[in-house]
């Protein structure tokens, strides 16, 4: 199978994987975070719904002792037809009172509205708690129980009624129940428990799996406990289930194409790019460096150029930075070199002063080969070392011994060192004197800044001083127009520029016929001076001259 196709393969393996994988994740999320909202919503419903039967209870409790105070003031004898009477029209009046009458406090009934005076049940019935005012409450009594839904009697003085303090579960969600505690002097709930669910302070609690949320009255010694199966809240929620795993699903299945999307490319390109280095496709762009006061060419940056298999002409910062992250970056820069003797050659053997930019990587560096192969390839092509600047970036060099060693080896050799991207990395003093290179590459960043008048302006003065403490030369990067120009001019320095301004990246052709127009413009203005001395002062350029 041709290699392109394996690379597909392989691409579409992974791609799948992680698609599926993604998806997978999503899902669970997805889930995850549905129950978190369910979970939230069910706890929030039952808050309300605790508080608002607590609310109603509260007020039914009120009603019921009005209802008793005003059967105590009975104006009839006790018992008799009148006061049942009475009492009826008393107990008319209120929604969930549904009978009332005498008992005495030892707990036997004497008349009801309900069964009169006669068939009444014989028993004394016990109080399950009694109030600080002597008020007592009966549970479940006997004769009075009409459902399954446990019922109270509240008694004050002889006056009892019965249907007080219950709850009303109209409203209520399905699934869910709500149960009154009564609650001790000490606290402790009096009342049987309710499915375990007899709780005497306030709050919400998860319970063998079940919801519950207590609110206790501020005025009777009751409380409200709500609560729902985690089971019949999840039922509850099942629209939020299906809503969030299918939408975090979908962000899965989106983020996993995405994340394939990009690895493919990157890995495709990888390999595309390796071929291309094989096939010796990549060429090289030069992009002039000036004498800043006289404009004359004084070197060249070399920069690679790439265009993948698909004809898009990759950004020499994407594909170096992929062919580091691939370790076959040297690759491109012995290749670099090669272009350049090859393009450039006789420039530079005849002109011993122009001088060749090229860029190398911290992965360069740090080979221990790289600077004697660099020293064996100049000398067979017959360039001197002096003719070749090396550019390295400052991060590159950041807390590594090797590329130390190497910078040393390299201006031993005769090679000048810079900066690249000055000021955009660990730019200290004492950083750049550990560093010990020849020059510094002052960013675009500062030159772009000119005129526009922020901070990065105000820092071109203490670069300045830098250099000078350090006797560094310096190449200013990306002067495009003539005000940043003429801002370097006045410095009062040799500097030395690059930028669109004095030429953009072009072909080698292109260079060598400016290279040459310079050189001709040079000798007219000596010419020109009569005295046969060349005015400029830049070494540099005077030997371009010859
Ligand atoms: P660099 O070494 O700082 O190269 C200068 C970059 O600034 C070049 O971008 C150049 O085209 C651009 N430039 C020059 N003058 C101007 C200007 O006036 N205005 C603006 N806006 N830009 C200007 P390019 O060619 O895209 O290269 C980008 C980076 O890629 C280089 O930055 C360098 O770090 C890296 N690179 C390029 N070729 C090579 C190479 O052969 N080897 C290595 N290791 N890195 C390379
Ligand atoms: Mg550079
Ligand atoms: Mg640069």
């Amino acid at each position: 199978m041709p290699k392109r196709y394996r690379v597909l393969r392989k691409c579409v393996t992974v791609a799948l994987s992680v698609t599926v994988a993604a998806l997978v994740v999503g899902v669970a999320a997805g889930y995850l975070l549905a129950r978190a909202v369910v979970l939230r919503v069910a706890e929030e419903r039952l808050i309300h719904q605790t508080s608002r039967s607590l609310a109603e209870v509260d007020a039914d409790t009120a009603a019921a002792r009005a209802a008793l105070a005003a059967m105590n003031t009975s104006p009839y004898p006790y018992c008799s037809d009148a006061e049942l009477t009475y009492f009826r029209h008393i107990l008319f009046r209120s929604t969930y009172l549904r009978e009332g009458g005498r008992m005495e406090t030892g707990g036997r009934i004497d008349c009801s509205t309900m069964l009169g005076r006669e068939a009444l049940p014989k028993e004394q019935f016990k109080a399950i708690d009694i109030d600080r005012d002597g008020s007592r409450v009966y549970w479940n009594l006997a004769p009075f129980r009409t459902s399954k839904q446990a019922t109270s009697v509240l008694q004050a003085g002889t006056a009892y009624v019965d249907g007080a303090m219950q709850i009303h579960s109209e409203g209520l969600p399905p699934g869910a129940s709500m149960t009154l505690t009564l609650r001790g002097a000490r606290g402790q709930p009096v009342s049987p428990s309710a499915n375990g669910m007899s709780f005497t302070t306030d709050g919400y609690r998860r319970v063998d799996g079940r919801l519950s949320d207590t609110r206790c009255s501020a005025v009777y010694p009751y409380c409200v406990t709500g609560w729902i199966a985690g089971a019949d809240a999840f039922d509850m929620g099942r629209s939020m289930f299906a809503a969030c795993m299918t939408l975090m699903g979908l962000v899965g299945l989106v983020a996993g194409l995405w994340w394939a999307f990009v690895y493919c490319r990157k890995w495709t390109r990888g390999q595309q790019l390796r071929r291309a280095i094989r096939r010796d496709e990549l060429w090289l762009a030069y992009q002039p460096v000036v004498d800043i006061a006289s404009r004359r060419i004084v070197g060249a940056e070399a920069l690679a150029r790439w265009t993948d298999e698909e004809g898009v002409a990759v950004p020499p910062d994407e594909f170096i930075r992929l062919a580091e992250e691939g370790g076959f970056v040297g690759e491109i820069t012995k290749l670099v070199l090669r272009h350049v003797l090859h393009d450039l050659g006789d420039l530079l053997r005849a002109t011993p002063g122009f001088q060749m930019h090229v860029n190398v990587t911290a992965w360069d560096l740090a080979a221990a080969e790289f600077v004697p192969r660099m020293e064996a390839v100049l000398e067979r092509a017959g360039v001197r070392a002096e003719s070749v600047a090396i550019e390295i970036t400052e991060s590159s060099t950041a807390n590594n011994a090797g590329a130390m060693e190497a910078i040393r080896q390299m201006r031993q050799a005769g090679h000048r060192v810079y900066i690249d991207d000055f000021g955009t990395g660990y730019s200290s003093l004492g950083y750049l004197q550990e560093l010990s290179v020849d020059a510094i590459k002052i960013d675009k960043v500062f030159t772009r800044a000119i005129g526009t008048g922020p901070m990065t302006v105000n820092l071109l003065p203490q670069i300045f001083a830098m250099a000078d403490a350090l006797r560094l030369e310096i190449v200013v990067e990306g002067i495009e127009n003539a005000v940043q120009a003429r801002y370097f001019a006045a410095q009062g320095k040799r500097l030395r520029g690059q930028g669109w301004l004095y030429g953009r990246p072009m072909a080698a052709g292109e260079l060598l016929k400016q290279v040459a127009a310079d050189r001709d413009r040079g000798n007219r203005e000596m010419l020109r001076g009569g005295d046969g001395k060349d005015r400029r002062s830049s070494p540099a350029s005077a030997s371009i001259m010859a």
